[in-house]
């Protein structure tokens, strides 16, 4: 856990959010800044701070799975979603403890901003 994250915080009980799901390994929640009907952010517990420094593929593999858990307890997986990671600046990552938005309830467009 890194003490200044405020996802590690999330994940851990200490600042509150709206749970949807979670096992050992990954807790997912609704973004406090929805942009879609449908919209939470799944985190490791494991403090990564972007994708890149998330060495095991494995992990990573599990981390869409999980998305993958997320959606069809949400039922949006029937009609469609979208998983988003942004990295680093110019991918508009402003939270650097890595999650994956999944963004469903409505018809993505293309390409994003
Ligand atoms: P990103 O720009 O990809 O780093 O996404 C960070 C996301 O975290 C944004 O969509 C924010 O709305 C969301 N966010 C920031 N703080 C919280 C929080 N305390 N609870 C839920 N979502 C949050």
């Amino acid at each position: 856990m890194n003490s200044d994250c405020i996802f590690c915080k999330i994940a851990s009980g200490e600042i509150p959010a709206e749970l949807v799901y979670q096992n050992e390994e990954f807790v997912a929640f609704r973004d406090l800044n929805p942009q879609a009907p449908v919209h939470v952010l799944l985190i490791p517990r494991n403090h990564y701070p972007t994708v890149t420094d998330m060495e095991d593929p494995a992990v990573i593999g599990r981390a869409i799975q999980a998305a993958g858990e997320v959606a069809k307890k949400l039922n949006i997986d029937n009609d469609g979603f979208r998983l988003v990671i942004n990295c680093r600046d110019n991918g508009g990552q402003t939270v650097y403890h890595m999650h994956v938005h999944i963004l469903g309830g409505r018809f993505m467009t293309w390409p994003p901003g």
